[in-house]
């Protein structure tokens, strides 16, 4: 098989600016244990059962995208081990690992349930989780969760490490909350062998609080990093948008996600499907194509192929997200219904 022509045929998935999709985040429900506050209002309204794919559609479009050149899954959500029956799409998913056609499936997760499903994860071909953690102390982590456990996480990042499976730290950096104990968190991280990715909190669906005020930027926190590590730049790519330095003093690997001061969009490889059927092409737009529609309505592989092609094509530019005081946010739906 020629390299551009993929297991359904016809080239692979280029966008309009030249820009090859390689690489699917799927999310899977948009329920979760935790409300973290960055994420989710205290009171969110769940979409009832019949909007959401079954396990069967998912599976169905995910591995459509492997078929027309997607390397990389990253299963999300929500949480998406609270969604009953995951592991068998995640099982059956690992089916692309084994043919060769897909190189890496992947999950984040708040790690709360890790203790019951790392062995399950590995056994299906996981190799690598990403776990959110954003705070080593169990107060401040039950506040910034709304009730989390933290002791459950850290049981659940030892399960995943014991079952043989690469962890990732990802934490959202927050001005008032987290700010003063990241260098504490990243040190901790690479102690364990974790890598570690700071991201920036984005503008995304309505919450509570004013974004203003918890926005830190990664800019000033490399700054003061840097006042007392020696942070090195390194070619790492794990086909996310993070840019990697190494840690001298700790001899880790930390990565920093800047949607809003550093604009990444020129070498973007992703799209998103919501757990809706909703395949958004850009984080930060409103862009979306109806996936769940072209299958609801019959539609054969070819028609769903086409479906992917014409949104693919029309994957916008970039994305101009900004954090105005007051401003609604530039996206109205939240990240856990796009997924992380
Ligand atoms: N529940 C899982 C978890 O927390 O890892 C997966 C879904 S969660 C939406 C994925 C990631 O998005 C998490 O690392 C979370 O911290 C991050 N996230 C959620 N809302 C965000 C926001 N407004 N800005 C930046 N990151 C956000
Ligand atoms: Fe749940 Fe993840 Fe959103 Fe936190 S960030 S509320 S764990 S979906």
């Amino acid at each position: 098989m020629d390299a551009r022509t993929q297991a359904f045929g016809g080239p692979a998935l280029i966008d309009g600016f030249g820009r090859t999709v390689t690489y699917l985040r799927v999310s899977v429900t948009d329920r979760c244990d935790l409300r973290c506050v960055y994420c989710m209002a205290e009171h969110m309204t769940f979409l009832p059962k019949k909007e959401v794919l079954t396990l069967e559609e998912l599976d169905r479009i995910a591995s459509a995208f492997v078929g027309l050149g997607v390397r990389k899954l990253r299963i999300t959500g929500g949480e998406p081990l609270v969604r009953k029956g995951v592991m068998d799409l995640i099982g059956s998913l690992g089916r692309h690992l084994r043919s060769g056609a897909l190189d890496e499936l992947t999950l984040t997760t708040n790690g709360t349930r890790l203790t019951e499903f790392a062995d399950q994860l590995a056994a299906a071909g996981v190799r690598r989780v990403n776990v959110s953690l954003d705070t080593l102390k169990p107060e401040l982590f039950r506040t910034l969760t709304r009730g989390g456990q933290l002791a459950q996480v850290i049981a659940g990042i030892d399960a995943a490490q014991a079952a043989g499976l690469k962890v990732k730290i990802n934490a959202v950096a927050l001005k008032d909350d987290n700010a003063g104990e990241l260098p504490e968190l990243i040190a901790w991280a690479h102690g364990r062998g974790c890598d570690m990715t700071l991201i920036e909190a984005m503008p995304l669906g309505e919450i509570e609080v004013d974004r203003t005020d918890q926005f830190l930027s990664l800019k000033d926190v490399r700054r003061e990093l840097e006042s007392f590590w020696t942070l090195t730049d390194i070619d790492h790519q794990t086909g996310g948008p993070a840019r990697y330095v190494r840690v001298a003093e700790t001899g880790g690997r930390l990565g920093f996600i800047t949607p809003l001061s550093h604009n990444f969009c020129e070498a973007c490889n992703r799209v998103r499907l919501t757990c809706t059927g909703t395949l958004h092409t850009c984080l930060g737009r409103e862009d979306a194509s109806d996936l769940r529609a072209v299958i609801r309505a019959g539609a054969s592989d070819a028609d769903l192929v086409d479906a992917i092609r014409l949104a693919v094509d029309a994957k916008p530019q970039g994305h101009d997200f900004q954090i105005a005081r007051a401003a609604a946010p530039a996206v109205a739906r939240h990240m856990s219904t796009t997924g992380g």
